[in-house]
């Protein structure tokens, strides 16, 4: 028995050492140019891997091949997690594809499109989200990774009913929102997430409109803060609410945009004025924006549609991050918030 005993902690010694190694290392991001749609890699200590959206699908495969170079150099093979936050194809584009060519764990999506088109988009995906498990999102449901927390916030038009811990504070912005028209479109259904990595909180709302960033933030914001905001709908002004950008006071913005898709000078101005935004990057050079409304260059991933750099953002459980600009090799460190 004794003997059995010592072989068991011979066994344990080495994995508990390499717990204790992998509770160092930090969450990797990568932020993949797909001219305008989306695709964000997220790959844990322990190599566990998220996708959120697909970019577009054809271009000679333009955007399929840019998220599997990314997946090669991030070392992963397989995706625990491939989220559609809804059927467009600038989102869901790739995902029947990528599923053929890598495992995939654990497909999640908002449930059944609300759009005819979107109807017949769903049908090659439908078939390749059998070959996986399959999670229709709810708002409070998490996303099955380990390593980091994924907890859906909006999910098919419906968002949190209870406050995230540590939020739920009143809103004094919601007095002078001002809502637009329903959206019907799917863009309204998005999964939005928020993503916690011990300390450090990112927020990814695919592309939820207007009204819909409102609900979560008035009168109570349900989200809170967060340190990174990847700008929602790529920046366009149908989104971005200042109720919602200005609520979460996160430090640093990164712009899903392409040189002619989103960016939108409005949407930029009010994620620019953000109370203690410390820093916007772009992904593109928004032709909208002109001198006025883009970032600094060397802030900017792409000049133009001839290059695919990644923004790439190293975060810590401290809450500090780094955010690398793949073009200019720019990196800034952002310091853990003082508590
Ligand atoms: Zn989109």
């Amino acid at each position: 028995m004794r003997y059995i005993l010592l072989f068991a902690l011979a066994l344990a010694a080495p994995a508990t050492q390499a717990t204790q190694s992998t509770t160092e290392k930090p969450l990797e991001i990568y932020f993949i140019d797909v001219e305008g749609g989306q695709a964000t890699l997220f790959v844990t200590p322990a190599g566990r891997s998220m996708l959120i959206d697909t970019g577009f699908p054809g271009y000679q495969d333009r955007d399929i091949n840019r998220i599997l170079a990314t997946m090669k150099q991030a070392g992963v093979s397989r995706l625990d997690d491939l989220l559609v936050t809804h059927f467009h194809l600038d989102h869901v584009g790739n995902a029947a594809a990528l599923a053929a060519k890598v495992p995939v764990g654990t497909f999640v999506d908002h449930g059944d499109p609300v759009e005819r088109d979107s109807k017949e988009l769903l049908g090659p995906y439908d078939t390749a989200r059998t070959s996986g498990k399959h999670l229709q999102a709810k708002p409070g449901d998490k996303v099955p990774i380990d390593g980091m927390e994924v907890t859906v916030v909006s999910a098919g038009g419906q968002h949190l009913a209870r406050a995230l811990p540590d939020a739920g504070a009143p809103n004094s912005l919601c007095a002078a929102f001002k809502p637009k028209e329903t959206d019907p479109s799917e863009n309204a259904q998005s999964v939005g997430v928020v993503i916690a990595f011990g300390k450090f909180r990112m927020i990814d709302l695919g592309d939820l409109t207007w009204n819909k960033e409102q609900e979560l933030v008035c009168p109570n914001n349900l989200i809170g803060s967060v340190d990174l905001y990847l700008t929602t709908h790529h920046g366009v002004a149908q989104s971005n609410a200042p109720v919602i950008v200005h609520a979460l006071k996160p430090r640093v913005a990164i712009m899903n945009n392409g040189a002619k898709k989103g960016g939108s000078p409005e949407a930029w101005q009010v994620v620019h004025d953000s109370p203690g935004l410390e820093d916007l990057w772009q992904l593109h050079y928004a032709m909208a924006g002109g001198k006025d409304h883009n970032t600094a260059e060397q802030f900017i991933a792409n000049p133009d549609e001839t290059t695919a750099n990644r923004i790439n953002v190293t975060a810590r459980r401290d809450g500090s991050f780094t955010v690398t600009n793949e073009r200019n090799g720019l990196t800034k460190v952002y310091k853990a918030r003082s508590q």
